[in-house]
């Protein structure tokens, strides 16, 4: 059973009296589980509804409508499906105490990483689950592999029954299921020959596996210090160099780049990001894979509004990690606005120095670090650093943020989404 919370005022659900409350019993005969089956099952032009109204009264539809037309109902949010692992650099256990409930539980979910790209181990995967994906073709999953060895990657989840990574990923790509994958480096364990091998058995899976990023550990100062540590530029170099000779090796024989570093990783490393061309799609950029040059390049190629951000002085507020790099992205936005961006890298309070990016920045550290700024006409925010109810990690509302500090602010994911619309006065 599903339970909607909204029906847009002008949709089949409206005309047909769903209504918040309304629980989704069926489609079809078939039992009704989440999101997923009401996507999968509505998705012809006719079908059986059966619902009970919030009063009680069941009722059953029979429903024709122009394919593609949405339905118009928000369901209820699913229940996140928990984490059987317990890795040493869980960001979990990074955690300070204190902090919003919902922040401490660790979901792996592959709904999730169908819908919006999180990653998940498939090491919960019940056999339903399993029908689910392939009945549903939930493609591309984005995988945490860590290592394909399953002793290491065992020892890596901290889960001594992981199923073996590559059968499981065989099984589904037979069902035509791609993957992109993630290998997060945690050094002295999945680093150096490990992720040679890791790297090598990914790429001669096939086709399945669309790409492959490499992506060092990060911990904050609540982790767990004594199982796991970060690793250092050699090591981050090291493993710079084998994924760019896969990259290398991939480019010769299909044409893509396939493995990827994170930005994080040359930054580690104390070197250049490679150029935009290296990134394909883009493909893992919200996993921080490729993200300095796709922001370059999104600003390079909208329709900017340019000329209402001339003359301007604007905060421009980030974490310590893409402080380093921002300058590549402010610097041609001055030279088109004549506009001066100042960045202000922001340490982060909550979780210790050590947590460099911004989507984690608490509102009190952004709040210090504009506090008194009178000098700023506006300041532009990390979009990523709020949630859906505009939250800080800490719980500062945005709101509340803004009412304290003496500049305009806007929040951004990408700079763009503010320069392209014209400004408020
Ligand atoms: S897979 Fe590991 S890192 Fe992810 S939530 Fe589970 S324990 Fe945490």
């Amino acid at each position: 059973m599903i339970r909607v919370c909204a029906v847009h005022p002008t949709s089949i659900a409206a005309e047909l009296g769903l209504r918040e409350g309304t629980e989704l019993l069926s489609v079809n005969g078939r039992l009704l589980d989440d999101f997923l089956d009401w996507e999968f099952l509505t998705a012809d032009e006719e079908f059986v509804l059966h619902v009970r109204q919030p009063d009680g009264e069941e009722i059953e539809y029979d429903i024709e409508r122009p394919l593609g037309e949405p339905m118009g109902v928000s369901l209820d949010p699913p229940r996140i499906r928990r984490c059987a692992n317990r890795c040493d650099f869980c960001f979990v256990d990074g955690l300070p105490a204190g902090l919003r409930d919902v922040l401490y539980i660790r979901d792996d979910d592959y709904r999730l990483s169908f819908r919006y790209g999180n990653f998940a181990t498939l090491t919960n995967l019940k056999p339903h689950d399993v029908q689910r994906i392939i009945e549903y073709r939930l493609s591309p999953l984005y995988v945490s592999v860590h290592a394909t060895d399953p002793t290491i990657r065992r020892y890596l989840l901290r889960n001594p029954t992981a199923p073996e990574i590559l059968p499981q990923l065989q099984d589904f790509a037979e069902h035509g299921i791609e993957f992109h994958t993630q290998i997060v480096m945690s050094p002295g364990v999945n680093d150096g020959p490990v992720l040679r091998q890791t790297l090598s058995d990914l790429y001669d899976f096939g086709s399945s596996i669309l790409s492959c990023s490499v992506v060092p550990v990060g911990l904050t100062e609540f982790s767990k210090h004594h199982l796991v540590r970060e690793p250092t530029a050699e090591e981050c170099r090291a493993a710079v160099a084998l994924v760019e000779q896969h990259a290398q090796r991939c480019r010769r024989e299909r044409g893509a780049s396939w493995a990827f570093g994170a930005d994080e990783l040359y930054l580690r490393a104390n070197l250049d990001l490679p150029p935009a061309e290296h990134y394909d799609g883009f493909d893992q950029v919200e996993n921080g894979v490729g993200a300095v040059r796709w922001l370059q390049q999104r600003i390079e190629s909208a329709p900017l509004a340019l000329a209402a951000w001339a003359d301007r002085r604007i905060g421009v507020v980030t974490g310590t990690a893409m402080a380093k790099l921002m300058p590549l992205v402010l610097r041609p936005l001055e030279e088109s606005t004549g506009s001066r961006f100042e960045l202000i890298p922001v340490v982060n309070s909550l979780f210790g120095s050590t947590v460099t990016t911004a989507g984690l920045l608490p509102g009190a550290a952004l709040q210090e670090a504009l506090r008194g700024r009178t000098d700023l006409e506006m300041a532009l925010l990390p979009g990523e650093s709020l949630n859906d109810d505009d939250l800080f990690i800490d719980g500062m509302s945005l709101e509340l943020l803004q009412a304290t500090l003496p500049m305009k602010l806007y929040p951004s994911k990408d700079f763009v989404d503010v320069l392209e619309a014209p400004l408020a006065a």
